[in-house]
């Protein structure tokens, strides 16, 4: 007999004695972290699951539907997939030879138990006419300030794709005063990692955000450590590379990731490329595991700092790299000049966002982001114009506010012209800094027109061939599992001509 897990949390389980547990092992929720569907193509993506609960052998079949409809009449395709225990019984299925441009809903089934069930869909061949593509930008899901209202809304929304853009967990330990305290200590381990995922992945509003769209995932820093950089960590631990390996082996095992992603010791390859028809080139790249550390860090530290430049000559560097030589080269030459726009889902604020007046000392400078890198900026949209590529998008998270941006050159030039357009997305709970200070910074940074760290929420785009349109979606209260939501702002931009205008 099959059994339907629909949402069921684990918090149930936890209460009951050990030897009712034990008992009952068989009717333990399998499925409980949910389903996810991640890198669709045009003639596949990835359908993913993990078994859950004590007692699991060390390799168990399951097996995965793929549907034409949401009642499983019409199946497209199927398979089994065998989930070990090495990989956290996570399954990481691969339909292929699918249609393009289509919808499918997907399940999987184990242990007498059915998981519950996904939509997904195929991108539209890549030589095919497209006429819109609808997506939201999130990040930042810190469990423990916050509820995940914000993903609620996400499901509800009609998209072809949900992109996350980093910090998927926080490796912090909770203070006794979080609204919802995460267990366990500082999170430095593998089995810490898993035990941190599996928290976070508990909620049914995350889940029901997965199980609505296929995702298009790139990490930042707190999948691993706060502010790391390649192989350092912030408080420049001898065994860092160890921890990456870990934190990168549970980021595969518990996300719509293919096999060929699967880590091998401390590396793992996320950067790539999808063409969305012949409307859109999506860029997904990783700042993190291959840049140079940062500049002029705080004595005996690795990780960020807040600098005058004049105080940090090194900032200015021409050999620094955020991406790495080969990244960089890989994204050089592969812009798209045929398609009207370039997506580029990366993570952090590109824009400069000095916090004092340049004309004084060169300006102040947060050295994890872009400002810390300013010469690979430089070079990065120094291809943007060379190019001459109108339709390029900047799309970021990491600074738990809401930025829209014109993208130039000189950003202390006001007549130098705009080369791209920036959309860099708020968190979905993480706190932002106060807006009091992001206020007195605007003077010096003329080019960000839009700036509001006190919002959480998301963008929500719908490309089309001529225009852009973006809705700021705030939630009323973070702090409020039923909140609801509005939208705070609206912006456009015309595919020929970068830079957002309002709407
Ligand atoms: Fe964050
Ligand atoms: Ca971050």
């Amino acid at each position: 007999m099959k059994r339907r897990h629909l949402l069921l949390g684990s918090s149930a389980l936890i209460a009951a004695p050990a030897w009712l547990r034990h008992a009952r092992a068989a009717d333990l929720p399998r499925f409980a972290l949910g389903v996810a569907s991640g890198q669709p193509h045009a003639s596949g993506m990835v359908l993913w699951t993990m078994l859950t609960g004590a007692g699991l052998p060390e390799r168990v079949t399951v097996r995965w539907e793929l549907a034409h409809d949401a009642g499983f009449t019409q199946i497209a395709a199927s398979g089994d997939e065998v989930a070990e225990l090495a990989w956290s019984h996570s399954v990481h299925a691969e339909p292929t030879g699918l249609a393009p441009a289509r919808w499918y809903w997907y399940r999987f089934s184990a242990l007498g138990q059915q998981s519950m069930v996904g939509r997904t869909r195929t991108a539209p061949a890549a030589d095919a006419a497209a006429t819109s593509f609808d997506f939201v930008i999130t990040s930042c899901q810190r469990w423990d300030v916050g509820h995940y209202a914000a993903w609620r809304h996400v499901a509800a929304e009609q998209l072809d794709a949900v992109m996350f853009l980093g910090d998927y967990i926080y490796e912090y330990a909770s203070s006794a005063k979080s609204i919802r305290p995460v267990e366990g200590s500082h999170v430095r381990t593998l089995a810490q990692y898993r035990a941190r995922y599996a928290t976070h992945k508990s909620d049914p509003a995350l889940q029901a955000a997965h199980a609505a769209a296929p995702w298009l995932m790139v990490w930042d820093d707190h999948e691993v450590g706060n502010d790391y950089a390649n192989l350092q960590g912030q408080e420049l631990e001898p065994d860092f590379k160890a921890q990456r390996a870990a934190a990168y082996r549970a980021y595969w095992e518990h996300l719509p990731f293919p096999k060929s992603a699967r880590p091998v010791d401390a590396d793992m390859r996320i950067t790539g490329r999808l063409d969305w028809g012949r409307l859109a080139r999506i860029h997904l790249i990783d700042d993190r595991q291959y840049r140079d550390v940062q500049a002029c860090p705080k004595p005996g530290r690795g990780g960020s700092n807040t600098v005058k430049l004049q105080a940090c000559p090194e900032l200015l560097d021409a050999k620094r790299t955020l991406l790495g030589a080969e990244q960089e080269r890989w994204l050089a030459e592969g812009w798209d000049s045929a398609r009207p726009w370039n997506l580029l889902a990366q993570q952090t604020l590109m824009a400069r966002f000095s916090q004092s007046d340049p004309a004084s000392g060169g300006g102040t400078y947060w050295t994890d982001g872009w400002d810390g890198y300013p010469a690979a900026r430089n070079r990065l949209l120094g291809v943007v114009a060379q190019r001459k590529l109108p339709g390029v998008v900047v799309l970021g998270g990491d600074v738990h506010a809401n930025y829209v941006a014109d993208l130039k050159a000189d950003f202390d030039d006001a007549t130098a012209p705009v080369i791209a357009t920036e959309f860099c997305g708020t968190s979905i709970t993480s706190l932002g800094q106060q807006q009091a200070r992001v206020d007195a910074a605007r003077a010096f940074n003329p080019h960000i027109r839009y700036a509001r760290s006190d919002q959480r929420g998301y963008m929500r785009f719908a490309l089309g061939e001529k225009q852009l349109q973006m809705q700021v979606r705030v939630v009323d209260n973070a702090l409020d599992p039923a909140s609801g939501i509005t939208t705070a702002a609206r912006f456009v931009v015309d595919a020929a001509k970068p830079g957002a205008q309002a709407a």
